[in-house]
């Protein structure tokens, strides 16, 4: 894996550059020749058609997948610190008969005490203050087998920023969410973008959303086929071949 400190010719800082960057599977090239710069306090969209390696491009920024090319992070102003990323990944799914609440879930992972012995003041206070980031702080007694589409993906959104990161990266999150949750959420991860100063990277199939919301797209189908603004991806030649669309305003 090759990864190296930000240096060189883009305009903004970048948070996120991938050079040359191919991924594969056993001897199968899954992604290959990706080149995208995501810039410091920006969101960018990816998307493509099922199989077109998007899980398998974030899985190699996360280090979960060795890749080819290169990979490297900056945190501005902060020389040689590790960039901290924040994951949501694809759909995880429970078990509606599990018992385990979203304060269990929390301080599974955020202390080696076992849930079974109760969680403390300081444990819950900090949990709360979580949840609260996504305003979701009624949510913390709830079993997460029962949580809707809408209240998981905001659970694991509080667990992704903490603590916080510089880079979210969010793997279908509008999947199981409903029109009105679609909305919150988004709406929620602008403010969060701006409150503290990260970038996302998201992959998403809602491509209403990304003339509002995204800075820049990337589609992807093995290898990028079309980047750039929202405007010129959903208009573009590419976005109607590989969708089977008609031209038009999304
Ligand atoms: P997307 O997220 O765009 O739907 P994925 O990145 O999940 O696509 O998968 C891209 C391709 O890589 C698919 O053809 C999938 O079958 C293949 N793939 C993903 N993970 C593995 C794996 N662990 N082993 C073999 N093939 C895989
Ligand atoms: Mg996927």
């Amino acid at each position: 894996m090759n990864m190296m400190t930000h240096g060189g010719s883009c305009g903004h800082s970048c948070c996120l550059r991938m050079q040359n960057l191919s991924v594969k599977i056993g001897n199968d090239v899954i992604v290959e020749d990706v080149n995208l710069h995501v810039h410091c306090g920006e969101m960018v969209a990816l998307i493509g058609p099922n199989g077109a390696g998007k899980s398998t491009l974030v899985k190699a920024i996360l280090g979960q997948l060795p890749y080819e090319g290169v990979i490297s992070f900056s945190v501005p102003g902060q020389r040689n610190r590790k960039l901290k990323i924040g994951y949501v990944p694809q759909s995880p799914a429970f078990d509606a008969g599990d018992c385990v609440s979203v304060a269990d879930l929390f301080a599974c992972c955020m202390s080696k005490r076992p849930a079974f012995l109760g969680h403390t003041k300081a444990m819950r206070e900090k949990i709360t203050m979580c949840l609260e980031r996504v305003r979701s702080e009624g949510l913390i007694d709830k079993r997460i087998g029962t949580l809707s589409g809408g209240e998981l993906q905001r659970v694991l959104l509080a667990l992704a920023l903490e603590p916080l990161p510089n880079l979210l990266i969010l793997d279908e999150p509008l999947s199981g969410v409903d029109v009105e949750g679609m909305e919150t959420l988004m709406e929620m991860l602008d403010e969060i973008r701006q409150t503290y100063d990260l970038s996302i990277l998201m992959i998403t199939h809602d491509f209403t959303m990304l003339s509002r919301y995204a800075d820049q797209v990337l589609l992807l189908d093995g290898r990028p086929v079309c980047q750039g603004t929202p405007f010129e991806v959903l208009n573009s030649e590419a976005f109607r071949r590989v969708f089977h669309r008609k031209g038009g305003s999304l």
